[in-house]
């Protein structure tokens, strides 16, 4: 037992001169131009320091892109919610959730009557604008079979 620490001592000192070596031979890791690129790579590249690490600071890109998908999530939302009362539709499934709380799936446009409010501000307009151009698609089909005789 007593001529084992000096063995492993003696390879362990071989180890950490192979290792030693390698960083600073000719031939050594600091001497080879794909490693010295990919360390000058990491040094100027902020953010992650390792797999899995977060980016430093409040400023993270990946905050930002959050933050913008949950507004713009919620916009979403808000519209599904208010076209559903201008069209009387269920407004968690809109009827294709079979077992919906709300309405068993039943909750298609014109499954209740529609709030008034939301009505004119989104149905109404829409439906004046396709009977105008409608009545005009009419009178120019009259004036065409008028001017054909
Ligand atoms: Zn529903």
């Amino acid at each position: 037992m007593s001529c084992q620490p000096d063995r492993e001592s003696n390879h362990s000192k071989n180890v950490i001169a192979a290792l030693q070596s390698l960083g600073t031979g000719s031939e050594g890791a600091e001497n080879d131009p794909i490693l010295r690129a990919l360390r000058a790579l990491g040094a100027a590249t902020t953010g992650r320091s390792e797999a899995g690490a977060p980016l430093p600071g409040d400023d993270r890109p990946i905050q930002d892109d959050l933050r913008r998908l949950e507004r713009e999530n919620r916009l979403l939302i808000d519209h599904a919610e208010m076209l559903a009362c201008a069209l009387g539709a269920c407004p968690d499934c809109w009827g294709t959730i079979p077992d919906c709380a709300d309405c068993s799936g039943e909750g298609h446009p014109g499954w209740m009557s529609p709030d008034p409010d939301c009505y004119r501000h989104f149905v109404q307009p829409v439906v004046e604008r396709v009977s105008a151009e409608r009545a005009v698609a009419d009178l120019l089909d009259r004036c065409r079979s008028h001017s054909a005789r």
